[in-house]
C-alpha cells in the first residue's frame, strides 16, 4: 500500500545534469522507495531564457539509465499534472492573486534604473541596500504600499513593467526545520521581499516551486544545499497560504577531489572524469562533455558509488545493490557537510561490479567489441567466457578487455622491445625449436599436463626454468604480462602455440 510520502525531483532543464542533481534524485527516489511513497519529477521550466531544449529528454533518460525511473512526471501517471511548470502558467497568476488579497504580497514599479540608484545611495553611507520592511514604505520605492489603490491600478493597466514582491513579516524569530540539519534560526529582518511574480505572466522559481509543492501534495522538500537560503521564503510562503508546510532536507555538496568547493565541470575536464551520467552535445557549441555510460562505467556501480557521497550506512558495508540502497537508505545518516567525489573510488566501484558479474554476461559484453577487432573467425561464446575469466580481474571496464586478451585472438604482431632484449638470448631459438618438437608431441593439451610436460623437459635439460619460460610468454603474448601461461596456451591450442613459436624464431634470429 502506499504511504503518503511524496517526493520530487524538480530540476530546471537548463542543460545536462550534474552528478550533485542526479544524487539529489537518487536520494528523493530511495527515500520515495524505502517507505513506499510516490517519486515525481517535476519540470521548472520559468525562466524561459535559460530554456534548452534538449535537456529535459537528458534528465529522464539519465534516471532510466541508473535505473530509477519517476512514477508520477510529464507523459506518466499524470495525477496532479501538467508536470511542466511552463503548461502551469495560469495557476500561479490565481494563486499570487490571493497573496495580494491576504496582504502578504504587493506590487512594485520601481524600474532598474531606480533600484540601482537606491543601491547607489546606500553604499554611499556604507549601507547595504535591501528591498523589505526598511525601505518599503518610506516613499522612497513606488509600490502598492505606498500608492493609493486608484494608483496603482492605473500603473497596472497602463501595462508597464512590475513585479509583485512578498512582504516578508518584520522581526520574526524564524525557527526552521532541517531534517538532516536541525533546527535553524533565522531573523525575518535579514529577508529581502522577493520578486514571486513578473509582468510577463511568469512566476519566479520561489512561487512556482511552493504552489507546485503544495498541489502535488509533496511530504518531504529533499534538495541540494544551494537552496537552504531559500527555505525561510518557502515556510513564509506556506504561512501565508495556511498550508501544511513539507519537511526539508537539504543535501550536503558533493566537493572537488582536492581542495575546496563544488565539484565542477571544469574539475573533471582538468583531472579526466565525467560529471555528468550520460554524454552531452550542447547544440549551440557543439561542446561534447563525457558521460559515466560513455566511459565504460556500470549504472549499478556509479549508482553505488554516488549513494556513499553525503550517505552512509553507519556500518563498513560499501557495497550495495539497489534494493540494497533502498532497505538501508535513512535520511537522518546523511551527513551535513560536503562529500568529496574520489575518481579512484569511483573506479574501484566499477571494477568491483565488474567482477561480480557471471562470465556468460561479460563475455556478452565483450562481443560487440570483439566483432570491430577483425579476428580471423570469431571465436565461440564459450571460449570467449574462458577467456573472461581469465583476465577480468585485471579489468575496471569492459573496455579494458582486449587490451588484457587481444592474444587470446591474434597472434601478437610484434614483441615488448625491452622484454626482447632481455628474454631472448644466444642460444633460445635452439632452446624454443627444442621446445616446438615436446609441445607437438603432447597428446593431452590441458594446461596442468602442458605444463607438467614442458616442466619436466627443462629439468630435464638441467637450465633454469626462466630460460625457457620468459621466451615462452614473449612469443605467446608478445610481452611479459598475462594469467597462467600454461592456460592461454591450452586456450589457443597446440597448432596456434607452436605457430607462435616459429614466428618468433624466424622474427629473432
Ligand atoms: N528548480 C530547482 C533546481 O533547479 C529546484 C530546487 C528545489 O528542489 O526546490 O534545482
Amino acid at each position: 500500500m502506499k504511504s503518503n510520502i511524496r517526493v520530487r525531483f524538480a530540476p530546471s532543464p537548463t542543460g545536462p545534469l550534474h552528478i550533485g542533481g542526479l544524487r539529489t534524485a537518487l536520494y528523493n527516489y530511495l527515500f520515495a522507495k524505502k517507505n513506499n511513497g510516490v517519486f515525481i519529477l517535476r519540470i521548472e521550466d520559468t525562466d524561459q531564457s535559460r530554456y534548452v531544449n534538449n535537456a529535459e529528454e537528458y534528465i529522464t533518460n539519465a534516471l532510466d539509465w541508473c535505473n530509477i525511473p519517476f512514477d508520477e512526471g510529464p507523459g506518466k501517471n499524470e495525477k496532479f499534472g501538467p508536470y511542466r511548470q511552463s503548461e502551469r502558467k495560469e495557476l500561479y497568476k490565481e494563486y499570487v492573486n490571493i497573496l495580494i488579497e491576504k496582504e502578504k504580497a504587493y506590487y512594485a514599479f520601481d524600474t532598474p534604473e531606480e533600484l540601482n540608484a537606491q543601491r547607489k545611495q546606500h553604499e554611499a553611507v556604507g549601507k547595504t541596500f535591501i528591498y523589505n520592511w526598511h525601505n518599503r514604505e518610506k516613499g522612497r520605492l513606488k509600490n502598492s504600499l505606498v500608492l493609493t489603490k486608484e494608483e496603482t491600478k492605473k500603473k497596472i493597466d497602463e501595462g508597464g513593467n512590475y513585479v509583485i514582491r512578498f512582504k516578508t513579516p518584520q522581526d520574526e524569530t524564524l525557527v526552521l526545520n532541517d531534517e538532516i540539519r536541525g533546527a535553524i534560526s533565522i531573523d525575518s529582518n535579514t529577508l529581502d521581499d522577493k520578486v514571486l511574480f513578473k509582468s510577463d505572466g511568469m512566476p519566479t522559481y520561489h512561487l512556482a516551486n511552493i504552489v507546485d509543492d503544495h498541489l502535488m501534495k509533496i511530504s518531504h522538500v529533499i534538495r541540494g544545499e544551494e537552496w537552504l537560503p531559500s527555505m525561510p521564503l518557502h515556510v513564509l510562503l506556506y504561512n501565508a497560504f495556511d498550508w501544511e508546510t513539507p519537511k526539508f532536507a537539504h543535501l550536503p555538496l558533493i566537493l572537488k577531489p582536492e581542495g575546496k568547493g563544488k565539484l565542477s565541470k571544469r574539475d573533471g575536464d582538468k583531472l579526466g572524469f565525467p560529471v555528468f551520467p550520460l554524454a552531452y552535445t550542447n547544440q549551440e557549441t557543439g561542446e561534447v562533455s563525457s558521460g559515466y555510460r560513455e566511459s565504460g562505467y556500470f549504472s549499478d556501480a556509479f549508482i553505488n558509488m554516488l549513494s556513499l557521497l553525503g550517505w552512509n550506512p553507519g556500518t563498513e558495508q560499501e557495497l550495495f545493490d539497489l534494493e540494497g540502497l533502498i532497505s538501508t537508505f535513512d535520511l537522518s545518516r546523511v551527513s551535513k557537510s560536503g562529500a568529496k567525489f574520489s575518481l579512484d573510488k569511483t573506479r574501484w566501484f566499477n571494477q568491483q561490479y565488474l567482477q561480480k558479474k557471471t562470465d556468460d554476461q561479460l563475455a556478452k559484453l565483450y562481443l560487440p567489441i570483439l566483432k570491430t577487432k577483425n579476428i580471423q573467425g570469431l571465436p565461440s561464446i564459450n571460449y570467449i567466457k574462458s577467456v573472461v575469466s581469465l583476465i577480468k580481474e585485471r579489468a575496471v571496464f569492459v573496455k579494458d578487455f582486449w587490451s588484457l586478451s587481444s592474444y587470446f585472438f591474434e597472434r601478437p604482431e610484434e614483441y615488448n622491445e625491452k622484454a626482447v632484449k632481455k628474454q631472448w638470448r644466444e642460444g633460445t631459438s635452439d632452446l624454443i625449436n627444442e621446445l616446438i618438437i615436446v609441445l607437438d608431441s603432447i597428446d593431452d593439451f590441458s594446461s596442468a599436463s602442458v605444463e607438467k610436460k614442458t616442466k619436466n623437459w627443462i629439468s630435464s635439460k638441467e637450465i633454469g626454468f626462466g630460460k625457457v619460460m620468459q621466451p615462452l610468454r614473449l612469443a605467446i603474448v608478445g610481452e611479459m604480462k598475462g594469467p597462467h601461461l600454461f592456460d592461454i596456451i591450452h586456450m589457443i591450442g597446440k597448432e596456434e602455440a607452436i605457430l607462435r613459436l616459429k614466428t618468433i624464431i624466424k622474427k629473432l634470429s
